[in-house]
């Protein structure tokens, strides 16, 4: 842990935070406490250095152990068996990255001494991770991705906050079944819906639905549920995938450029997302490359830049003459993630856009 966290007026504001967990904790000192994999993988929540002034810090530096010591109190919550699955900034996960994680969570998970498991991340790539997980890990067990938007060594960091609050709610019965969850800034997201909206601020977390729920003395308080399928219900295991087929993300912006999709096209990609204008509109003058895409059997999947509402069959664009698909209401991000895990299944048109109305 950086020197100056203790020295800070935030080390004592976390000594008090411990005080306040173990008096609400009391009567949880006698019972046995969950036990609770923490899988740390770097990012800002690990992240240390940067001044008020300057926006520079190194992300993914922290040890897991020392970022449980930063939170006084949190073994009382739960056992923790802390691990160092990584210790990277999040724009440097790829997908072999990706499917490490989701066989070591699903490992964790299959286990009888693990009732819960958190996984500490940076916030950039955290609701890719979040959602992989949801799809592939075929457990009830809470699933729990937390991280911070400021690292430990800034005043009001958020980072030990955040993963308390993860772990409160890993260990809580009421959160299994919910798929894999990310709480953040005291709110509950489910991991099919929630995305980075903001480059700063600690409430950047947001889900275009609003949270699953909320944390409330450090107890869950859930006030949706999730209707699509996900962990241990999805037909996506991770025990039988062993590589994500490539699917490209076209940016939608005025004056697109056609090359753009065929050099996708040319480095191998079974699908390619186009993260669409309003309600993913296709402009004219693209309409004949994405067909010619598509008849080449490259599948072409309609997704939205706006970050809310679903795309329209054959709204802004003639899918069926097209044989192009839309992804509901899913980001860019995640609909790529959707798409790899549905080629790893089937080839088929009409089949993949039946996966994608399950999810
Ligand atoms: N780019 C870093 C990462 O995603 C820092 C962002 C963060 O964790 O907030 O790991």
């Amino acid at each position: 842990m950086p020197r100056d966290f203790h020295e800070s007026g935030l080390g004592c504001a976390r000594r008090q935070g411990a005080r306040t967990i173990a008096s609400m904790n009391t009567d949880r000192l006698s019972a046995p406490r969950p036990r609770i994999a923490v899988v740390a993988t770097g990012g800002t929540i690990a992240g240390v250095g940067g001044q008020a002034s300057s926006p520079a810090y190194r992300a993914a530096v922290t040890p897991v152990d020392e970022l449980i010591a930063g939170v006084p109190g949190l073994e009382q919550l739960a056992e923790l068996r802390a691990e160092q699955l990584m210790q990277i900034d999040s724009a440097d996960f790829t997908d072999e990255r990706l499917l490490q994680l989701a066989r070591r969570v699903a490992a964790l998970c299959a286990r009888d001494d693990i009732e819960g498991v958190v996984v500490t991340h940076g916030t950039d790539t955290l609701e890719e991770s979040a959602y992989f997980l949801h799809l592939t890990v075929p457990s009830r067990k809470p699933i729990v991705l937390t991280g911070a938007m400021r690292p430990a060594t800034a005043l009001s960091s958020d980072g030990p906050a955040n993963l308390r609050d993860a772990v409160a709610v890993a260990a809580h019965p009421s959160s299994a079944g919910r798929g894999a969850l990310v709480v953040m800034n005291g709110q509950i997201h489910s991991a099919r819906d929630v995305t980075k909206t903001h480059t700063l601020r600690p409430d950047a977390f947001a889900s275009p639905h609003g949270p699953l729920g909320l944390l409330a003395a450090l107890q869950p308080r859930w006030y949706r549920a999730l209707t699509r399928l996900h962990t241990a219900d999805s037909e996506f295991d991770i025990a039988r995938i062993t590589a994500l087929p490539l699917v490209g993300v076209v940016a939608g912006h005025g004056n697109m450029r056609a090359e753009v999709w065929q050099a996708l096209a040319q480095a191998g990609a079974r699908a390619i997302v186009y993260a669409g204008l309003g309600g993913g509109t296709v402009p004219a003058y693209l309409a004949s490359t994405l067909g010619d895409l598509c008849r080449r059997g490259i599948h072409v999947v309609r997704a939205s830049r706006t970050g809310g509402g679903p795309v329209m069959r054959n709204a802004g664009f003639d899918d069926d003459a097209c044989g192009s698909l839309v992804i509901d209401d899913q980001n860019p991000p995640r609909a790529r993630l959707l798409a790899a895990l549905a080629l790893t299944r089937t080839q088929d048109a009409s089949a993949l856009q039946e996966v994608f109305w399950r999810y």
